[in-house]
Parts: structure tokens; sequence; C-alpha cells
């Protein structure tokens, strides 16, 4: 139980936007890294901060709303939900998978079809979720934890 208050309250921190990008990784290990050129995040990380420069293209509350959005998908009660679905696999982030890897995000972060072309984080969930089957075969780890 606590390891899922630890990563509710880190979800907080999202707001803020520094240089360097602290990562989640969805074992429950925090880690600190420091941004790459491309601002890619591991593949198994959620990110706690909005990288600067897409601060201000974040998807609306508003409209999140209206989709029953969660920025961390394991916390959503939502009837459609389903253990792994995350923004990071939902056919509708404009992400892609090439050569093996996801690719196109900024800092965890992609644009979303159903939210107006506003970004989103990969660890992020809604009502609208679509499984994207190559992105699900990368990106597949983030599950509720056993209390
Ligand atoms: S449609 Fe997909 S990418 Fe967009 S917010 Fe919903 S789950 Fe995330």
């Amino acid at each position: 139980m606590k390891n899922i208050l630890n990563r509710r309250n880190l979800f907080k921190l999202g707001a803020a936007a520094i240089v360097s990008i602290p990562v989640l990784k969805i074992g429950n290990v925090f880690a600190e890294a420091a941004a790459t050129a491309t601002e890619e995040l591991a593949w198994d990380a959620c990110p706690i901060v909005v990288p600067e420069k897409i601060v201000k293209k974040l998807a609306k509350d508003k409209a999140k709303t209206r989709l029953a959005f969660v920025a961390n998908a394991t916390t959503s009660t939502h009837k459609k939900y389903k253990d792994g679905a995350a923004c990071g696999n939902c056919k509708f982030y404009k992400s892609k998978v090439e050569d093996g890897k996801i690719t196109r995000e900024v800092g965890g972060y992609a644009k979303c079809t159903m939210l107006a072309n506003k970004y989103v984080n990969r660890c992020g969930w809604c009502k609208s979720y679509k499984k994207a089957d190559d992105k699900y075969a990368i990106y597949k780890y983030l599950k509720k934890e056993e209390a």
C-alpha cells in the first residue's frame, strides 16, 4: 500500500517544468535521470514533470474530465479500464514504434488525437482508450499493484 501512495504522490509533482527529467520507474524505484537531447525516457518509466517546451500544449482539464482521464492509469476506477492499458499503448497517442522502440515522445508525453492533439503523459488513461498492439508489446508494465 505504501508504494501505491508513493506513486500517487509522485504523480502530483508533475506540474513543474524543469530542465532535468526525474522519472518514476514502474517497478517503484525512483530515479533521477538527466534529459537526453531527444528528451526520451526509458520505456518503463513514467514522467513526473512536464518538459518546459510542452507546458503550454498540455491537454485541457475540461476535456480530460469529459473523458474520465487520470494521469496515473492504475488509479482509474472506470469500468472500461483494464490493467496494463495506458496512453503509452493507445492508438490515439501520437507516438510511433520504430525499430522496436516507442518514439516521437517528448519526455514521456505525446499528443492525443482525442484531446485536440494536446499532450498527455504516457502513464495516463481515459475512457476513449483503444489498444495499439504494437505499442502494448513494448509498454505493458504499468499495472495495479497488490495492496
Ligand atoms: S485516447 Fe488514449 S492517448 Fe488519449 S487520453 Fe485517452 S487513453 Fe490517453
